[in-house]
């Protein structure tokens, strides 16, 4: 039985105790003695096991980021020092003697092979799944059928939170590939004894296919990233189909924005579904894990956080100058502690994600657990610096603030927005070309014109080019049901 619900309700400093016993307990018995790359930062720093013993002393231990574990010219396998790699002696030297006892009972009564498969189900990589790093090569993160069983139990607290019960149906959207968004959710389900159906996504079955699976399965909850799901349900809306046993729409992999939801729940209100909610997921690759956003928060528009899981990792928000841990519900970077993984493991781990409202640890205003809760005002830090296409036409832009201009105008459906040179001429100006897709029925004239003094009055820059196009067109464009993620924004520039 998972223990989040107990968990889930107890008292701040019950919660602050577990996770100070569960950090010092990770740290001496997995961490120090079986990670080669945290072994050699505790040495290097001069820093004992022993000397952390609680999540106040996580502070002397330095900063990871990506970085660490991108493969360099003279290193192609650096991740690999993060993988946990016990032996015999290191198990020997590091394990309590009631546990060794244990280890040696099950060889005696169960034989050799016995135990060699029991450490095998904890340790031995057997999954991964890979970063979506835009500029750098993807980066294997390895589960053992031990992390298999966490991402099985962080899916199911994502389905309690939600209100979902096993005998509801679940239907997953999230793209067929290593990543963790689509596994989260199969593992998820299937520890929460739920019927789901994981479609993979436009690629596999198509739209229609989605759409017919909807149908046929009836879920009361839709999962996938937003850019394809709001695909889906613009197509069959306008095929009149009737979605009313939909409660909920959870998205992943993107952030969205209120208007865009807003959009969202009209559509399916419009299809029957009543008191449709749309519900945020934040995860990434290092933690193996996803987090959902409480459901019943106080309205659309002051959304709740996630709500994190204590016994599993330790967040801290950090500034991202100083690298100072931040006072409860200051803004600042995301930075993770592993505190119950195995294979690949991150302590301390900088996300390159920025939350304004950081972490709160009262109780939860609206449903009452005392889980810590993530702001899930999150953008990514790294937007600027890893997109090539930051400046244009010498103006820095931020290009999270595109997805709000659009949301904005009721007019567009959907969008895309491209940044070439002139004549294609490297040497040549930078143009913002706009493609836009209009909702049937409304002034597309109005809509341009109020699209352009947003766009310049938010970026400082004035399109190029405006153009109407046909949704299968833009379907085209956008590779809606050909790629992972919609190109939502399109830098044609050659590379510096
Ligand atoms: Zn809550």
């Amino acid at each position: 039985m998972d223990p989040w619900g107990t968990i889930a309700r107890l008292p701040r400093r019950e919660i602050e105790e577990l996770q100070n016993r569960r950090l010092r307990y990770f740290i001496n018995r997995y961490l120090y003695p079986f990670s080669p790359y945290y072994r050699r930062l505790f040495d290097q720093n001069k820093i004992r096991p022993q000397d952390i013993q609680g999540v106040k002393d996580l502070q002397r231990i330095p900063f990871i980021s990506k970085t660490d574990f991108l493969a360099t010219a003279n290193d192609n396998d650096r991740n690999r020092d993060f993988i946990l790699q016990p032996d015999k002696q290191k198990i020997r030297a590091s394990w309590p003697p009631t546990e060794l006892a244990s280890l040696a009972l099950t060889k005696i009564v169960r034989g050799q092979t016995a135990l060699e498969d029991q450490l095998a189900t904890e340790f031995k990589p057997v999954f991964m799944t890979f970063t979506t790093g835009t500029t750098n090569r993807p980066v294997p993160f390895f589960y053992s059928n031990y992390d298999i069983q966490n991402l099985g139990i962080s899916g199911g607290r994502m389905l309690k939170l939600f209100d979902i019960k096993s005998s509801e149906n679940i239907l997953n959207m999230f793209p067929y590939a290593p990543h963790l968004a689509f596994w989260q959710v199969v593992f998820g389900a299937l520890s929460a004894n739920a019927l789901a159906l994981n479609t993979g996504g436009g690629k596999v079955i198509g739209t229609e296919g989605n759409i017919a699976a909807i149908e046929k399965l009836k879920p009361s909850i839709v999962l996938g990233v937003p850019g394809y799901v709001y695909h889906v349900m613009r197509e069959a809306s306008d095929k009149g189909r009737n979605f009313a046993f939909i409660r909920k729409i959870v998205l992943g992999a993107a952030r969205v924005t209120l208007a865009f939801k807003l959009k969202l729940i009209e559509m399916l209100t419009a299809m029957g579904a009543k008191d449709v909610a749309v519900l945020g997921t934040y995860g990434f690759t290092e933690a193996k894990s996803a987090w959902g956003q409480c459901p019943s928060g106080p309205g659309m528009s002051s959304p709740s956080g996630y709500h994190l899981y204590p016994d599993k990792e330790i967040f801290e928000i950090v500034d991202p100058k100083t690298g100072q841990v931040q006072k409860e519900g200051r803004d600042g970077e995301i930075v993770y502690t592993a505190l119950d993984a195995r294979a690949s493991v991150v302590m301390r781990y900088r996300t390159g994600d920025f939350v304004k409202g950081g972490i709160r640890y009262e109780p939860c205003p609206s449903c009452g657990r005392t889980l810590p809760q993530l702001s899930s005002d999150i953008t990514r830090l790294s937007n600027i610096t890893n997109m090539h296409f930051s400046k244009v036409k010498g103006t820095l832009v931020d290009l999270n603030c595109l997805d709000n201009i659009f949301a904005q105008i009721a007019a567009v459906d959907e969008w895309q927005v491209e940044i070439k040179k002139k004549n294609d001429d490297q040497f040549d100006v930078d143009e913002i070309i706009i493609y836009a897709c209009a909702r049937s029925h409304t002034n597309q004239d109005q809509a341009e014109s109020e699209l352009r003094k947003k766009f310049l009055l938010t970026t400082e820059l004035t399109p190029n080019a405006f153009h109407w196009i046909s949704r299968p067109e833009m379907v085209k464009r956008l590779e809606l049901e050909t790629a992972n993620k919609e190109k939502r924004i399109v830098d044609k520039r050659p590379k510096e």
